[in-house]
């Protein structure tokens, strides 16, 4: 049986990956174990011995935190005992008093429509997906869904199920605080994850921000999760974890694999077709220059064949800004980025210079040895000394050197989404 569970996390703790690696140890499915021979089991699931840490679409306005859900699998001889510890774990751990905790549950035994799911988490992990469809398909391929207060967990339960992670996938090694710690300053030997950062980067990333040197492994608030550490592979993620000190006492550890830093969030669309709430690849021309507005944003227009659009490059993306605000006019690039409740801004996470348009100015002839004035817009020159007039055409077009590059920029680790692909995985 497949299990999904999402939203049973709420801003002033708990969290769904605490509960699944509760389940995951009282069932006595070690993430490193072997999955056992199951014949039922459909062909392309092949990480079902880790539970799968599934991030869906971050535009969705009412998700908590990271949008973040958890789908495992159980056995045969065990699906009754999950079903019982999933109700009992949720009744009795989700933090279903606030009015933002929306937990949902899912159960998914027929393995034949496991095809419609697949499409479900497609859709969930880029678009606005809702409860109505998710009901539908429920009901088509004889899954059990359950949610409480207003229902929207079972969203991200059901189609957490249909993420194969058989394409791109990475892995998080999460590490959760005693109770009595919640709250408390994390202490960490910053050393340790430098020196752990230094030996281990690329196949484990995002522990720490370059720019800034702030630690990313370790999460702010009220929350179960001591760290993080994402990486290539179980081993790996593991390797790093022996290799950082902390001073406190750890109550677990939990291996996820997960479709977090694959970019299985965007979908490349035509400016036409991007719909509210969306993560869209656009390719396009610079149509507006960039211009730096009041906080720090920097935003410009792009154009495509089918219309045109803002984009935005906000404050907190920090140093991406400046490659943003090389671009002129005429450039061909492609952006990624999210939608809001508004289609009309692109909020970027990753810029892709493919063409640059040539940098030209125009300069005055001389005249009596001196720069003629110009003699008002696009009426041409006059010589301030001899009188002599000319014309607009007789301008010098001088091209000048661009300060863009072609390349990839991806916004900062600190400012990135949980799904964007940092720009040294070749996934
Ligand atoms: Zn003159």
């Amino acid at each position: 049986m497949f299990v999904g569970l999402d939203d049973t996390d709420s801003l002033s703790g708990g969290c769904t990956t605490y509960l699944a690696s509760l389940m995951m140890d009282k069932l006595g499915l070690f993430g490193d174990s072997e999955p056992e021979d199951d014949a039922s089991l459909p062909k392309n699931r092949k990480f079902v011995n880790y539970p799968h840490l599934i991030r869906l679409n971050p535009n969705i306005p009412y998700k908590t935190r990271g949008n973040g859900a958890i789908a495992f699998w159980v056995p045969d001889g065990m699906v009754d005992k999950a079903r019982e510890l999933v109700f009992k774990f949720v009744a009795g751990q989700a933090r279903l008093d606030e009015e933002n905790t929306n937990p949902g549950i899912a159960f998914v035994r027929d393995y034949s429509k496991l095809m419609l799911l697949e499409n479900l988490y497609k859709k969930a992990v880029s678009e606005h997906v809702t409860l109505r469809e998710v009901e539908k398909i429920a009901y088509e391929i004889g899954a059990e869904i359950y949610g409480f207060n207003n229902g929207r967990g079972v969203i991200g339960a059901l189609s957490s199920i249909g993420a194969t992670l058989c394409d791109d996938h990475t892995f998080e090694l999460l590490a959760y605080r005693l109770k009595k710690n919640y709250g408390l300053e994390k202490k960490i030997d910053i050393d340790s994850v430098r020196n752990m950062n230094k030996r281990m980067f690329p196949k484990v990333f995002d522990s720490i921000d370059p720019q800034t040197g702030q630690l990313l492994l370790t999460p702010k608030g009220y929350d179960p999760v001591f760290c993080g550490i994402r990486g290539e592979s179980a081993q790996e993620v593991n390797r790093a974890w022996n290799m950082i000190k902390i001073q406190e006492e750890i109550e677990r550890i939990q291996i996820f694999v997960s479709n977090q830093a694959t970019d299985a969030h965007l979908r490349e669309k035509k400016i036409k077709q991007i719909k509210p709430y969306d993560c869209v690849t656009v390719k396009g021309v610079v149509s507006k220059k960039p211009t730096t507005i009041q906080g720090g944003h920097v935003l410009f227009g792009l154009q495509d064949d089918s219309s045109s659009i803002e984009c935005a490059a906000y404050e907190p993306t920090g140093e991406f800004r400046d490659e943003v605000k090389k671009l002129i006019v005429g450039d061909v690039i492609r952006v990624s980025g999210g939608i809001g409740k508004h289609t009309t801004t692109i909020n970027l996470e990753k810029l892709e210079i493919l063409q640059l348009a040539e940098n030209t100015k125009k300069i005055s002839p001389l005249c009596c040895d001196k720069s003629m004035s110009s003699a008002g817009r696009n009426k041409g020159y006059k010589c301030k000394k001899c009188g002599r007039r000319l014309g607009p055409e007789v301008a010098i077009i001088r091209k000048t050197k661009r300060k863009a590059k072609l390349g990839l920029y991806v916004v900062p680790p600190r400012a990135r989404r949980h799904l964007t692909k940092p720009p040294h995985r070749p996934g």
